[in-house]
């Protein structure tokens, strides 16, 4: 569990604006780094080396409790997102026992950000 994860970014609660769960309020969750170079990737600082130095590592109790911080006590669905896929398909494992409270976005395809 002590294990940390690159984050780019943890932001919200905003509303969701896309998928089944569209219109939700919504905290972000961004991994930093990224195998893949997709043409019409928008994330690039969540994904190139050059960012690197922005991302902050995290335990998943970080991000637990930076999650916490911004939904201020009121229940919000967590996307994650990135960033690599795989790294963020971790998250949501880790953090579960903690956060029964808590939805979990996962998109349902991958190649996601
Ligand atoms: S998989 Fe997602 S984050 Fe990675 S390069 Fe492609 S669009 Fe960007």
């Amino acid at each position: 569990m002590n294990e940390r994860i690159r984050i780019s970014e943890i932001f919200g609660p905003t509303i969701q604006g896309e998928g089944p769960l569209i219109g939700r309020p919504t905290v972000f969750v961004r991994t930093g780094g990224c195998d893949y170079r997709c043409t019409w990737c928008d994330t690039l600082y969540a994904v190139l080396p050059a960012y690197r130095n922005e991302w902050a590592l995290m335990t998943p109790a970080d991000i637990m409790a930076r999650v916490e911080e911004l939904a201020g006590g009121n229940p919000v669905l967590v996307s994650l997102s990135g960033g690599n896929p795989a790294a963020a398909m971790a998250i949501p494992l880790r953090l579960r026992p903690k956060a029964a409270w808590l939805n979990h976005g996962l998109p349902n395809s991958i190649g996601w950000s």
